[in-house]
């Protein structure tokens, strides 16, 4: 009774008050800064998958954060040029970019490596590469020169090796082609023949249906069938030895990501890698069910490319990636770095992976 009139007295009922006037903080605590980021990508709310990742990222953050955090999201076009993304978050403009990490690869030949090389390494081993070899740090290095902080956050997985007019039996078919194909891997056609052209991926289906190309390579089943390629190109081929495993970049200006308190950086890392191993999950989910739809429905006829056909294939890039990492020390660097990590680790993939899914029906 006689400690109750004390507090009473004291103005003190709760417990709460009793322990922060122990401890002589303040009984009001301010509520923290609200920070408002803007973000602009690369990709549109209509590419599914990229788009829907990113966005669930920014949901995250926000709910991660309390709300302290809050990224309103600009899709491709909306705020600047979809390629202009990365400049954008370089200079400040905006805070938070993404894309694919060879979409800025006419900054440095060396962003390929963090996006995806020919005949390289698949979505798992590239991601083992990123968080358990060097090739976030390397990643991190890069970006560091444009005043960014990157993340990775996803794959889609292997590609398709794109659309065809006609067969390719040999590598002879390539010569004269005309073909959506671009990065490293076009250079690598441009050596059997191929004339690589630069379409947007909105004009790929009227360009192969009025011939200003003979074959294009887009993405995948689940983007492919919405562009309806199958309409205007009878032959699907696999794999897609040019894409085998192409990562899908975020960035966060270096000012703002830091001047932000440790709790929201971590929160953004985390967010990033959760997003990472959900569009990767998505691409796997869906891709199988688009192809059924254009195996069945659309009768569309998937080749695989001839044995000889790869092995040159491969023969070639492994000359045109080596030419291309020459061009720059930091990418040689990087491809130095990344060469080993995937003579590292093949041997497990090769007696595990590529074993077991060789006596899948
Ligand atoms: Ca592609």
């Amino acid at each position: 009774m006689e400690r109750r009139t004390f507090l009473k007295k004291a103005g003190i009922t709760t417990a709460a008050s009793v322990a922060a006037l122990s401890v002589g903080a303040p009984a009001v605590i301010a509520s923290p800064k609200k920070i408002r980021w803007q973000a602009t990508s690369f990709w549109n709310p209509k590419v599914k998958i990229m788009y829907d990742g990113i966005k669930m990222f920014c949901e995250n953050v926000k709910q991660m954060s309390d709300g302290q955090l809050t990224i309103k999201l600009y899709g491709g076009g909306e705020l600047v040029p979809p390629p202009g993304a990365f400049d954008a978050v370089s200079k400040g403009t905006v805070q938070m970019g993404s894309g694919s990490p060879y979409f800025w690869a006419g900054k440095s030949t060396a962003f390929n490596w963090f996006g995806s090389v020919p005949f390289g390494m698949n979505a798992q081993s590239v991601n083992a590469w990123f968080y358990e070899g060097n090739g976030l740090t390397l990643m991190s290095e890069l970006y560091d020169q444009f005043d960014l902080i990157p993340r990775i956050v996803g794959n889609s997985g292997v590609q398709m090796g794109g659309w065809y007019r006609k067969k390719i039996n040999s590598l002879e078919d390539f010569k004269g082609l005309k073909m959506r194909i671009g990065s490293i891997a076009g250079k690598v056609l441009s050596k059997v023949g191929v004339t690589t052209v630069f379409v947007p991926p909105a004009e790929i289906f009227p360009s192969l249906e009025r011939g200003v190309v003979d074959a294009a390579e887009f993405v995948g089943p689940v983007h492919d069938i919405l562009l309806g390629l199958y309409k205007v190109a009878k032959y699907y081929y696999t794999p897609g030895w040019h894409e085998p495993g192409p990562v899908l970049d975020i960035f966060f200006n270096k000012k703002a990501y830091n001047d932000l308190p440790p709790h929201l950086q971590k929160i953004l890392d985390v967010a990033a890698a959760d997003i990472n191993i959900r569009t990767l999950a998505a691409f796997d989910a869906q891709s199988g069910v688009d192809l059924n739809t254009l195996l069945k429905e659309h009768k569309v006829n998937v080749q695989v490319y001839p044995d000889d056909v790869m092995k040159k294939l491969k023969e070639i890039s492994k000359d045109v990636v080596e030419e291309e990492a020459a061009k720059d020390p930091f990418a040689l660097k990087v491809h130095q770095d990344y060469k080993a990590f995937q003579a590292k680790i093949a041997v497990w993939g090769k007696m595990s992976e590529k074993v077991y899914w060789n006596t899948m029906a």
